[in-house]
């Protein structure tokens, strides 16, 4: 099952794809669950349709390979894992009033509780639905986002104790997140880490007793073990991208890149020396050359500003976007070189081939690695591969 549908004969396929190699994401959480310390238990976050690379099938792929847990952001995120079948443990995190609170306690998902009046809605669709809701407090530990903040955390969790005594609620996990994890050393870790004890502490002092305490994202569970406790929540790792070059590379980790972005050219030609390129004429041809189109643009989720900066391997090298990135498509200069009409064009993959990665990408038009596999479009088809266990691969 791993073939390798990207082959770079002309003309197969969609013109542009996106190659999800879910042999690799099991082989990620595997590699990310050997490093965990005491035990801890590891969550896949699949939000935002898993990191672009398509919430169902990674969410699948991720539960054989061993992630106890499953996150995401939105209600509606955790609402489509179990109505896709998922039974499993399943944390959602950015609530609103409007919840949906008492469908989410119905299918068993466990809800984040940030402040007293999210706590008192869980209680309200506990008691609607005639169950116990499962309920995780989150503290602000310094990240200033969501979480509670320390001087209302004593009364969340008084009042979460009292609802859990009165049988409305569950309180199954303590929880926080971590501000600058991807800048090791940065001097936010140490006071968010002894707030964190602290929030757990006046939580078991209440009388609580949490399933799971967790605190690390991929970059805490890579380079701060003392952060993974009995859980940790890993998204960007899982699908084979390093969280910042400082924390290192894929490869350190024994991590491969999940998703591969190709497209196969829709024009090739032969332009004189002077020609204007793209929206704009922002470059100009040096001289006689052939320029090849390719069929993706800022609506796919190639960043606008790759304009005269985004790398690509076509015909065996590395190109750049010449000019601007149009909302369908960009041109390269493949200067003395030549390529035909349905020819592959790589954005990003793992890099084994001598294709740009994501993270190049990142570098080149300033952002995180994040932005760029999760900016994909519902306009490119995701290609599975790898969906079944191969017969050499660990049983989870
Ligand atoms: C997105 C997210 C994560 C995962 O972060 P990565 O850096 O991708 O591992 C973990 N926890 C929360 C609360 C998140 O929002």
């Amino acid at each position: 099952m791993n073939d390798h549908a990207t082959t770079g004969r002309p003309g197969e396929g969609p013109p542009l794809r996106a190659d999800i190699d879910l042999a690799a994401l099991r082989a990620n959480v595997r590699a990310l669950r050997r490093r965990l310390v005491g035990g801890a238990a590891l969550m896949a976050v699949v939000k935002a349709d898993a990191y672009g690379h398509g919430m169902l099938p990674c969410a699948r792929a991720a539960r054989q390979a061993g992630a106890r847990w499953l996150g995401t952001a939105t209600p509606a995120e955790a609402l489509a894992l179990r109505a896709a079948g998922d039974t499993g443990p399943l944390l959602c995190w950015l609530w609103t009033p409007d919840g949906p609170w008492r469908a989410a306690v119905e299918a068993d998902i466990d809800v984040s509780v940030s402040g007293r009046w999210a706590l008192d809605l869980a209680v309200a669709a506990a008691r609607a639905a005639g169950r116990t809701a499962r309920v995780q407090l989150k503290a602000d530990t310094g990240l200033g986002r969501n979480g509670a903040p320390p001087a209302d955390w004593p009364e969340l969790v008084a009042a979460a104790r009292a609802a859990e005594e009165a049988g409305a609620v569950r309180v199954t996990g303590v929880w926080s997140h971590l501000a600058c994890a991807d800048e090791p050393g940065h001097p936010s870790i140490p006071p968010q880490l002894a707030a964190f004890a602290e929030a757990l502490t006046v939580a078991e002092r209440a009388g609580l007793r949490p399933e799971v305490r967790h605190l690390a994202n991929s970059p805490g569970t890579l380079t701060l073990p003392e952060a993974h406790y009995d859980l940790v929540r890993t998204g960007v790792s899982v699908y084979g991208l390093s969280p910042s070059a400082e924390v290192g590379t894929p490869e350190d980790f024994g991590l491969r890149p999940v998703m591969t972005l190709s497209a196969r050219l829709a024009q090739v030609k032969r332009v004189p020396g002077g020609h204007g390129v793209s929206y704009g004429h922002h470059y100009t041809t040096p001289g006689p050359t052939t320029l090849a189109l390719v069929p993706a643009g800022y609506a796919d989720g190639v960043p606008r500003h790759a304009s005269g900066c985004g790398p690509v391997l076509v015909a065996g090298k590395w190109r750049t976007v010449a000019g601007r990135v149009a909302m369908d498509q960009f041109v390269v200069d493949l200067g003395g070189d030549s390529a035909e009409v349905g020819d592959e064009a790589v954005l990003f993959g793992p890099g084994d081939r001598g294709e740009p990665t994501a993270e190049d990408w990142a570098r080149a038009v300033g952002t995180i690695g994040y932005e760029i596999v999760t900016r994909i479009g519902p306009r490119v088809p995701r290609i599975y591969h790898g969906a079944e266990p191969g017969p050499g691969e660990p049983k989870d």
